[in-house]
């Protein structure tokens, strides 16, 4: 079977990591028909805007898409690419394992967490008025007129809506996910007890659904400052987290963190007609055309878009290879060589290469 994938190499370090993960694709012999469009800075040199409104035509078409990091642009007008593609998509989960691999500096063993970021609400809305502009002074008039706690003139205001529809279908495709998974556990994270009608909402939400899978999975509940404090001293408690946006985005680096870095880190964004592959981590615009980063997040972002297309064993063997290499640690980039390991770091089309020869 052809399997019709987009994909988008992105900026900076995007193109070599992408072409790394392409290369391990091909080699598990499934038949892949990529269409390929330049994004973010590459995309404003052709088309005067980060992303053509044609791409976005092509990834509904193909509901399935990869992606290299793209640059957010500073100063010039342009919100985060990343933001605008998951809007425009309605890709309202953020899928993010972070799994302990042998050899990896990992700062925690047996750890396996399964993030499910709530991607279209919360304060990555993007409803924002600036300090001292003619609608900031207008919602600061009306919210102070509505009650006692006055906004001081000079603020500005960022808009944290969550809404019953976002949080029931994030919380439903997390358990749902979790439950044909075997996953035992999953975490509901919010800040209910400080945000009541925000977080508290996501809470109340969260709970109801849960009590439709009671007799499937274990569903619990934590606070998110408490949240982080355990999962550094006990990550291996955790099993499926279930966030709101921003709380989803800072925890998913902290466990990124914990078992070994961006490097290693894929990702998923997921929406019901579409869904769009990318590792974590960014442009890492200094290293770009070193042929020196570890292709690795992006070569797992592959591993789950596979899995997504219903491609098991391929996704099986190509994450068993990756496993291999990082274990051997011969064959893997700078920032997987530790103290002491023998042999220097390999550039990311040579791990790419390394990986495949373990297919
Ligand atoms: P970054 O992730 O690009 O880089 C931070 C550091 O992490 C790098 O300097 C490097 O030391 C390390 N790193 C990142 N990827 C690595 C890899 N594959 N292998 C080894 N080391 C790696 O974060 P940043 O510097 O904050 O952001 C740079 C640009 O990327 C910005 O324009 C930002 O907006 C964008 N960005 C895009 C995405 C995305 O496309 N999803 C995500 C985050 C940041």
């Amino acid at each position: 079977m052809v399997h019709k994938i987009v994909l988008l190499p992105g900026d900076g370090i995007g193109p070599e990591v992408t072409k790394a993960m392409q290369t391990c694709v091909s080699a598990t012999g499934l038949d892949i028909k990529w269409e390929t469009f330049p994004v973010g800075e590459h995309a404003i040199k052709e088309f005067g805007t980060p992303l053509p409104e044609h791409v976005v035509g092509a990834i509904k078409k193909a509901k399935v898409a990869i992606k290299g990091p793209i640059s957010t642009p500073i100063g010039t007008g342009f919100r985060s690419i990343n933001v605008l593609l998951r809007q425009s998509l309605d890709l309202f989960a953020c899928v993010r394992p972070a799994k302990y691999y042998e050899g990896t500096k990992s700062i925690a063993k047996n750890v396996d967490i399964l993030i499910f970021r709530e991607n279209t609400e919360d304060l990555y809305a993007g409803i924002e008025f600036e300090k001292g502009s003619k609608d900031a002074k207008k919602v600061i008039k009306t919210i102070n007129g509505l009650q006692k706690r006055q906004i001081r003139p000079d603020s500005g205001i960022s808009i944290k809506p969550i809404s019953v529809f976002g949080t029931k279908r994030l919380v439903k495709h997390a358990l749902d996910h979790a439950v044909r998974t075997k996953r035992k556990k999953a975490t509901i994270v919010h800040k209910a007890n400080i945000m009541k009608f925000t977080d508290g909402l996501f809470l109340k939400i969260a709970r109801e659904v849960a009590e439709e899978y009671k007799r499937k999975i274990e569903v619990e509940d934590c606070i998110v400052d408490n949240l982080c404090m355990q999962l550094v001293q006990r990550p291996e408690y955790y099993d499926v987290l279930i966030l709101p946006n921003l709380y989803g985005d800072i925890v998913s680096d902290l466990c990124a963190g914990l078992v070994g870095g961006l490097g290693i880190a894929p990702g998923a964004n997921i929406g019901a007609k579409a869904a769009l592959f990318e590792p974590v981590h960014g442009s890492a615009p200094k290293y770009a055309g070193l042929n020196k980063v570890n292709p690795t997040a992006t070569i797992l972002s592959a591993v789950l878009m596979l899995r997504y297309i219903n491609e098991i064993k391929a996704a099986d063997r190509l994450e068993e290879a990756v496993k291999k290499v990082i274990k051997e640690g011969k064959y893997v980039t700078y920032d997987l060589k530790k103290k002491g390991d023998k042999g220097e770091p390999v550039g990311t089309q040579q791990m790419a290469e390394a990986i495949c020869r373990k297919l």
